[in-house]
């Protein structure tokens, strides 16, 4: 993505906004929740902003784009290996607490493949739908 036209500090600030709410949280927000957030700050942001933002950030690795095809995309303000739980009924994602060994893949298993990551996600029904009063 080039950026170096006179918009270049302009896109600079709101992606460094986002990235700063976003790594505040531990909620895992939607684009649109991470839009609610950075808003606050820049009332003026477009929500087509934030989202191409979170793309720039979660293709360089700086935030983790969770979820797969179904699912809405949730975001990460920690790049980090690190396993989560999903909640199937009402998409809340959160992380696991406590240590959780993640598999490793061989070199010889890789089959060429470079910048792998272990995406690890518990799916269950979370406390709250499943009607316990935790
Ligand atoms: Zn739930
Ligand atoms: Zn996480």
């Amino acid at each position: 993505m080039k950026i170096e036209d006179n918009k270049g500090a302009r896109l600079s600030r709101q992606r460094e906004t986002i990235l700063e709410e976003l790594r505040k949280v531990t909620s895992h927000p939607t684009a649109d929740e991470v839009y609610d957030m950075v808003r606050k700050i820049l009332p003026r942001i477009s929500l087509g902003t934030v989202y191409r933002n979170l793309d720039f950030l979660s293709n360089k690795g700086v935030v983790l784009r969770l979820g797969g095809a179904g699912t809405q995309k949730r975001f990460d303000g920690n790049p980090a290996a690190h396993p989560h739980l999903r909640c199937s009924s009402c998409g809340r994602v959160e992380d696991l607490e406590g240590p959780c060994a993640l598999p490793e893949l061989p070199v010889e298993q890789s089959m060429g493949y470079v910048r792998l990551r272990c995406d690890v996600e518990f799916v269950g029904v979370c406390p709250t739908c499943a009607g316990m009063n935790f």
